[in-house]
């Protein structure tokens, strides 16, 4: 029940009402005796502006979640962005702060890294193939560099998306060894899909079918597709013996880095 004394945090976007944040937030806030509630708000682009000056004097409102359309544009209005937001361009999350300033920050790749941590993969030194380089493939990039990735590979249907995130990741990582092609998975510790296909039962695979039996037994295969939870591309790598990691194991790890972030949740949930 939200009373007066109800600490808020929100999702942002629009639509919103297929979100599933808030009931499993308000469900963990709950459970856990906490006074805060989570509200989706379903808000037009012509007031996103002044939403946000909004958000800088409402004193119980201590983050939002940003989804679709606003994660690469709410940057602008925000007064200090982490360095992974400033290097994607997106925002995902943003935190007011008790005197109203606001710090943009971008969690997607952690929330993949906190799930794949969970199966056991520990990204140091590894080398990851990452199929998509759009908002969530750019994130699950960004955070595998950061946690130290010795060599990753980038893929794109689109090759100068592929390589203008390569030449970023490169200047931001010079240690991380970064290639646009790959003609065997052997030798991945990580194979993942962070484009579209996949949704919506169709049989299409992010890659040819007969190369998911070059993977390297031991690889983790994972999915950023959350409907259906294990796509036809993650069937045929269970069926080849390889772990595997779903979409929806990485949006259930990802509350846990939104709401640390915002102060309402611990990291790991
Ligand atoms: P996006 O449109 O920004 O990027 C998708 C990219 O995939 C595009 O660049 C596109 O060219 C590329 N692509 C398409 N087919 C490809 C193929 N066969 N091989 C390589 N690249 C290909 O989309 P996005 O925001 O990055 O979202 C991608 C998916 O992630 C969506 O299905 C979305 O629902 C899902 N998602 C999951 C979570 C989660 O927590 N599990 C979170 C956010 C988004």
């Amino acid at each position: 029940m939200i009373g007066g004394a109800t600490q808020l945090v929100a999702i942002v976007g629009s639509p919103i009402a297929q979100v599933k944040s808030p009931v499993n937030f308000n469900t963990w806030f709950q459970d856990n005796g906490l006074d805060l509630s989570m509200i989706p708000i379903e808000l037009s682009a012509d007031a996103l502006a002044a939403f946000i000056e909004c958000l800088r004097g409402w004193q119980n409102m201590r983050g939002c979640v940003i989804t679709v359309p606003y994660k690469q544009v709410v940057s602008k209005y925000l007064d200090h962005l982490s360095p992974r937001a400033t290097l994607l361009r997106s925002v995902n999350v943003i935190r007011r702060e008790a005197d109203g300033t606001l710090l943009g920050d971008n969690v997607d790749g952690e929330g993949f890294l906190t799930a794949a941590r969970q199966q056991g993969f520990e990204p140091q030194g590894q080398k990851a193939l990452v199929l998509g380089a759009g908002g969530v493939g750019s994130a699950i990039a960004c955070s595998l560099c950061e946690a130290g990735l010795s060599e990753l590979v980038l893929t794109d249907l689109d090759s100068g998306r592929a390589k203008a995130l390569a030449d970023v990741l490169h200047n931001a990582f010079p240690a991380v060894r970064i290639g646009l092609a790959y003609h065997s998975l052997a030798g991945f510790a990580l194979v993942a899909n962070a484009s579209p296909v996949g949704m919506l039962d169709t049989d299409e695979l992010p890659l040819p079918a007969a190369m998911l039996e070059t993977l390297t037994s031991g690889c983790l295969v994972a999915d950023v597709v959350t409907t259906p939870a294990v796509t036809p591309f993650l069937q045929r790598a269970q069926a080849l013996g390889a772990l595997i990691q779903t979409g929806p194991q990485m949006a259930r790890a990802q509350m846990g880095n939104l709401g640390a972030f915002m102060g309402v949740t611990a990291l790991g949930i």
